[in-house]
């Protein structure tokens, strides 16, 4: 499909006169007075139109008599590739870090800007070197706790500095304070409303750290069901009127998936589930993904089941926008709130496009 942009030795020139890095896959070019060819994006001087030669790969070019340019190295793996890569690296060096790193030291042991490498992270991973350090100290917490450790030494083992912050940041990351978490959210309270939405009933839910739930169903008791499954120990209280500005604000959301929820939502969920539902909201309405380039996208390319469960845990209906992963030739696949409604709401949104 990209390929017919690049049809034209005029479109190739363009492409090259921009340093357009979509080409980078497409075509690479010669300079006949240097002898050498570099990929489109590449930072070099550019050389004048009359001497560039267009070739379809690095290895025509080669054929043709021409080294590959040392800067943008048009020969190596494509770029997406090397960068993917370096991300995956910087991803081991955190994970392996028991305190926090900062970002100047991460992007020096990658060789790279601060400014590009926080970019790239947040384009390979879906979240900031600093958000995935949080979720991942998150996660040692709620490892830790869930073992049965006590909740001081957890909190001081997953690297939770100490000082006045130490229990805030804490009950931030895990939604609620750690000795609840220890006795499985017993004390966790949550207020919910059910209301109608264009794909059947909606029931939206509420901790005291964010929107917690948005369930489809058909009925109220059956999204009552669902929620009481999500949340067995908690503390669960249909909402008065006090509720209906976010009732209202969920519901513009799901009629306008464009829209971005402006409320804090209250993901719980694994550090690699908490991945895949951020590389899912990045996914514009009117689009789809397949599992494969969803799983590619958080850099794990080999972890497509992982990355289907991961989407099937999802408890923020049409918010993390789910019902965008299709089966890779193209079928609707599986989907928590009904194939059907899967499809009604691809339909909506296919609608909006045009
Ligand atoms: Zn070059």
């Amino acid at each position: 499909m990209k390929q017919s942009i690049y049809h034209t030795e005029d479109a190739r020139w363009q492409a090259v006169e921009t340093r357009d890095a979509n080409a980078d896959e497409q075509f690479v070019f010669g300079v006949i007075t240097t002898g050498i060819f570099c990929r489109p994006s590449c930072r070099a001087r550019h050389p004048l139109r009359q001497n560039v030669r267009f070739y379809q790969s690095a290895d025509a070019a080669q054929a043709a008599g021409f080294r590959p340019c040392k800067r943008c190295q048009p020969d190596k793996a494509p770029l997406h590739q090397q960068r993917v890569e370096r991300i995956r690296k910087a991803c081991a060096v955190l994970d392996a870090s028991e305190q926090s790193l900062t970002l100047d030291a991460l992007a020096q042991e990658m060789a790279i800007s601060p400014y590009h490498f926080h970019r790239l992270f947040k384009s390979v991973t879906g979240m900031t070197p600093k958000a995935w350090q949080t979720a991942r100290r998150n996660q040692r917490l709620r490892d830790a706790l869930t073992h049965g450790e006590a909740v001081t030494p957890a909190l001081y083992q997953a690297g939770f500095g100490s000082g006045s912050s130490f229990y805030r940041d804490a009950d931030a990351a895990l939604g609620m304070t750690a000795k609840q978490f220890r006795s499985g959210g017993k004390q966790l309270s949550l207020r919910y409303a059910m209301v109608d939405c264009h794909v059947g009933r909606c029931l939206v839910a509420q901790s005291p750290r964010g929107i917690c739930a948005v369930l489809l169903g058909d009925d109220d008791a059956e999204l009552e069901a669902q929620l009481a499954g999500l949340f067995p120990l908690a503390k669960r209280r249909l909402a008065q009127d006090d509720f209906s500005d976010i009732l209202e604000k969920v519901v513009a959301c799901i009629r306008a998936p464009d829209t971005r929820l402006d409320l804090p939502l209250d993901f719980q969920g694994t550090l690699f589930q908490q991945q895949v539902w951020e590389a899912l909201r990045a996914i514009p309405s009117g689009e789809t993904i397949s599992y494969q380039a969803l799983a590619a996208k958080v850099g794990k390319p080999n972890a497509v089941r992982a990355v289907a469960s991961a989407c099937g845990a999802n408890r923020l209906a049409i918010i993390v926008p789910c019902h965008r992963v299709l089966r890779r030739d193209g079928q609707l696949s599986g989907y928590r709130w009904g194939v059907a409604r899967k499809a009604a709401l691809l339909q909506h949104e296919a609608k909006k496009e045009t």
